[in-house]
Formats: C-alpha cells, structure tokens, sequence
C-alpha cells in the first residue's frame, strides 16, 4: 500500500487513473464515470469501471477492483514497486534516486554480481575446451550426430565440461573464494565437505540465462550413458529454477509479435525448435512448469501450445501444466507429436527426422487442450459404466476451471458424443462441479450486485464521503449497532474504525481490510450514482436501519411464543415483545 508521504503516496496523488488505464482499456464518459470492455475477464459489453474522482476502478462482471497501483499489477504481472515505477514514468513523474541500501543488501548485490561474473567465465571456459581439447572433439562428434552444427553450438554457446573433476576448479580458485566457488553451485563437495570439485564432468554444458540475458545457470547433459543424463545446476542466490525459462531473453520480441508461446520441456527441445526458425518458443526445464514461471511468461503472452515429451512423465507433466497455465487464464493448445517409426518424438526428434516445416504443420494444427484431454480420456476404458465415471472424473478438475459458461457447455456437448455419455446426466455433474468452483460463484454479479438494502448503501457511501459528519456518523453507528447482524456488518465495521480516526478514507486500503465479496459491496456502492449525502438522511437511514433491525427481533420473538415454550420462558418472551412493541411506536 502506498504509505501516506511515500514516494508511492505522491504518484498516486499526483496519477490520473483514468489516464494510466486509458493507456490499456478504450474508456468513454459514461455519466461521472468512466467505463470500457474488462480487460480481466472475456466480456462484450463493458462492465469496467474507472471513477476519476475517487481514483478507483471496479468490473462489475469479474468483481476485480482497486486503485492505479493494483490496476497495473494486474496488467503487467509485476509487483508492486515496479507499479509504482511504471506509473510513475507513464505520469511523467521524476523517480527518486535508489536508495542508500543496508550495508546487507549491499552485500547481497555485490555477492550475486560476483556469482554472474563466474558463471560468465565458466562458460568462457566450458566453450573454449569443446573447441580445443581433445575430449572436446569427441563431444563435438555427439553434437554433430544430434544435429547440432557449429553455427548452433556458438549461437546458444554451447560448450564441454571435462571428464577430470577440477579443471574449472583450477581455473576460478585463482580468483574466488571457496565460499563463493560453493554458492554458485558449479563446485560439489565430496563426502566429508572436506574436498571441492566441479560438478559437472564430461558433460555438455548449455548456459541458462535470465530473462535480461544473464547466465545465471547451467543445464548439462551426459556425454555417455553416465547417470543422470541431465544434470542442472542447484538453486543459488543468482539461479531459482522455478524463476528461469530457458530461451526467454532470446524469445522475448517473438512472443510479443506473434502473441503465443511454445512450450517445451527442455533445452535441447527448445533449441531444435528454434533453430527450425520459431524463435517464440520457451523451455521449463523441468518435468512440469512453476507457478512463477507462467507469471513471467504471461507477461509476453497469454496463449500457449504445450509441446511436452509424450512418455507418460510428459504427458502428466502436460496435464499438470495445462491445469494450472488455465488457472491464469492462458488460452492453451496441446501439440501431441506423432510416433516415427516405433519412437515416441519429442519435438528435437521430429523436427530431425520430418523437418521444420512438418513441424510448423504440426504446430498449426494443434488442438485446444479440450480435444487433447479427451482423447486421453478416451484411452481409458469406457466399455463399462465404472470406466466412464472414471474418464469423466479425469476430466471434471479441468472443467471446473473454465471461467465460462458458455465454454463448459461446449464442453459438455463434446464430452458426451466422445465418451457416449448421456447428456443430461453429464450435465448434471459439469454444474455440480462448475458450482463447486468457488472464484466462478464469486463472478456472478447478481449474488453480490444488490447486497443491503437502499439504506445500508446510503449510511456506507455517507460513511466514506461526508467529510463533514462522517465521524459523527460512525460514533451514532458504533453506539446503536444499528448495523450489526446486517449483510454489509463488515464493511460498516471497517468504515465505523477509519471514520473515528478522522483520517482521509482511501477506498483501497479500506478495501485491503475487506474479504472479497465485502470488497466488491463496497466498491459496487462507491460507483453508484448519488446525490451528497446530509445529517438528516443519515438519521433517516438509521432510523430505517432501528426499526428493521426492531422488526426483525419482534418476528423471532413470536416464533419462539408460538413454540410453546415453558411458562417461565413464555413471561420472559411477552415482557420483550411488550418492550419491542413500545420501540416501534416510538421510533
Ligand atoms: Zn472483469
């Protein structure tokens, strides 16, 4: 949040919101408001809107909300301070200078720019022994044998990491410390901790780069049949393997240009795939993709064909990857390569044997992944009723995370004519799991759109704007709890403690205070149009507020009257109803 004072503070003063998210979403004058097609949710008439006054904007569809700072969040994948930064720069607002950092942060700085200048000169060192020692030539026969000629070797740098066990050792110890040679992760120690020595031996080594282009890692793969075949470096303080995609600083303008993605498992894959001309291709370099790294790469694009190995380790590996790039709404598609002969193909294979046009044939005509999960499911058994339970169990996790409807009833077409399942009863079970998918109930605008009745939605938007008796107000509130056991008790709860500390009221940070569902009651209630709000209104409201509140405990009282409860209980009842009864009139 940005702090009263801060740096953030004074861009969100200074920021147009309607400007900022102008600069993403065509906005018209729409009354005070300023409104336009949802950029976080497929939509065709808009339900997106930006108030200029409060500096806020809401979708009524999706029920995202919050201030300049969380809008370019969203749309830009990024954190916080860079919001802040983009905002700033998009104003025109001069950023501060960095800075001075903690004397750790400091340290921390220096240290990973020290682990980037090693791993820049081990793959000096990895490249220059491919190309001049004899071990070197031996894997250079290896590489010539899977394709890859010299002008691939020098464009993704390839390079040999020999078979005696300390001859990067002997080259960095000259100018590192043991401590740092350890953290990089290019050194292993023996058994006793006592000996270092380089990790990786008679390997051929790929240099794995950040996102701006720095090598922050290596990939190795074993020359024979030494095991693993594939080894990586180790997580270090430069290197989180669930942070890096391989091939994502050279793939970068590619995947803005074309908007899509390919997604293979690993290095050699991507390389092949490159090299056959598609430069927008990405590698997770592992058997499944992170969380992280589809945020990374939902920044480039949101649309992706998967291209994973097809052993099985791929084909979960795929499942897996295809349900959670769903879950941040990525569009996806799945490349199942066919077999070659009797050898399954992974996309370096086929691209080998079939070429590269094959291949762009094959990547063209790739499925959406709706198709592909069927066909798996129709793999399965589906000659006895407990087979097809099975396939459309298999099936029921993807389809509850289908943001729309409309889509999942397509889905359900297509499943039943696949599997011949009876439509009705498959139906039945796709609401059942659609319904049990929480953010999906949350998006229907109906079950929050009209939460309080018109006077709760008064006494709020008074409690956040009258600037001359807000305080007043959330003392009368706090003391009559007239708004106590309502369905906006929460929102009024925050409001009543922001309103007593008479400080200016943000509607994001009152926001950030809220459950989501509360969040979107209040936000849906700042952008109704009104008139402002006075004294008396607010004491109308309340008044409203006592006698329903007066109403509604009359009603339970005479329920419990008419349970025939003991004569004791029964005094007890009669003198409150006689009580009530007396508010009523008087109020
Ligand atoms: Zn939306």
């Amino acid at each position: 949040m940005a702090e009263a004072g801060s740096f953030a503070d004074r861009v969100k003063q200074q920021a147009d919101i309607v400007r900022v998210v102008g600069e993403y979403v065509r906005l018209k004058k729409s009354g005070q408001n300023f409104t336009g097609l949802c950029p976080f949710h497929g939509e065709k008439t808009p339900s997106f809107a930006v108030h200029p006054v409060k500096q806020i904007f809401h979708c009524f569809g999706c029920g995202k909300g919050g201030d300049v700072f969380s809008f370019v969040m969203d749309m830009e994948k990024c954190q916080f301070p860079e919001a802040v930064r983009i905002v700033a720069e998009k104003c025109g607002i001069a950023l501060p200078k960095p800075k001075e950092r903690t004397p750790e942060e400091r340290k921390e700085n220096q240290q990973r720019a020290v682990l980037i200048e090693m791993h820049r000169e081990a793959q000096t060192f990895f490249v220059k022994q491919l190309e001049t020692t004899g071990e070197g030539r031996a894997a250079r026969a290896y590489l010539d044998d899977r394709g890859l000629d010299k002008d691939a070797i020098a464009r993704f740098g390839i390079g040999y990491a020999p078979s005696g066990g300390d001859a990067l050792l002997r080259h960095l110890k000259q100018k590192y410390p043991d401590k740092l040679l350890t953290e990089s992760g290019l050194m292993s120690r023996d058994q006793n901790g006592a000996r270092l020595f380089d990790r990786f031996r008679r390997r051929i080594t790929f240099p794995i780069a950040n996102e701006s282009g720095k090598i922050v890692a290596f990939g190795c793969r074993a020359l024979g049949d030494d095991q693993p075949k594939y080894l990586n470096s180790p997580e270090t303080p430069i290197y989180s393997k669930s942070n890096v995609l391989y091939h994502l600083d050279r793939a970068k303008d590619a995947l803005r240009r074309q908007d899509f993605a390919i997604l293979v498992e690993g290095y050699m894959d991507a390389i092949a795939v490159a090299r056959a001309g598609i430069s927008n291709v990405v590698a997770s370099c592992g058997t499944s993709l992170a969380e992280p790294q589809i945020k990374l790469l939902g920044r480039f694009t949101k649309r992706v064909i998967v291209n994973y190995d097809p052993d099985s380790a791929g084909q979960a590996a795929t499942e897996r990857s295809v349900s959670l790039l769903l879950e941040h709404d990525f569009e996806v598609k799945v490349l199942a390569l066919p077999a070659i002969g009797d050898k399954k193909a992974d996309p370096d294979l086929f691209i080998r044997e079939k070429g590269a046009e094959a291949y762009t044939k094959a990547l063209k005509e790739s499925p959406p992944y709706v198709d592909y999960l069927i066909g798996r499911a129709r793999q399965m058994d589906l000659t006895t009723g407990e087979g097809k339970l099975r396939a459309l169990n298999y099936l029921m996790p993807y389809v509850q995370k289908i943001p729309n409807g409309l889509l999942r009833s397509e889905w359900a077409t297509r499943i039943s004519q696949q599997l011949r399942i009876d439509e009705p009863v498959l139906r039945a079970a796709l609401n059942k799991a659609a319904t049990e998918r929480r953010s999906e109930v949350k998006t229907k605008p109906e079950l929050v759109g009209k939460a309080g009745k018109p006077a709760e939605r008064r006494l709020i938007r008074m409690l956040a704007e009258a600037e001359d008796f807000r305080r007043e107000l959330a003392q009368r509130l706090k003391q009559s709890g007239v708004y106590q056991g309502l369905e906006t008790e929460k929102v009024f709860a925050a409001l009543i403690v922001a309103g007593l500390a008479d400080e200016p009221m943000q509607p994001t940070e009152i926001g950030a205070l809220l459950e989501e569902r509360d969040r979107r009651v209040f936000f849906e209630i700042l952008f109704e149009e009104a008139n402002e709000g006075t004294w008396e209104e607010a004491e109308s409201c309340m008044e409203a507020l006592r006698s329903r509140q007066v109403e509604q405990e009359l009603a339970e009282v005479q329920r419990e009257i008419e349970s025939s409860p003991s004569a004791e209980a029964m005094r007890g009842l009669l003198t409150r109803k006689q009580e009530l009864l007396k508010r009523r009139a008087t109020g």
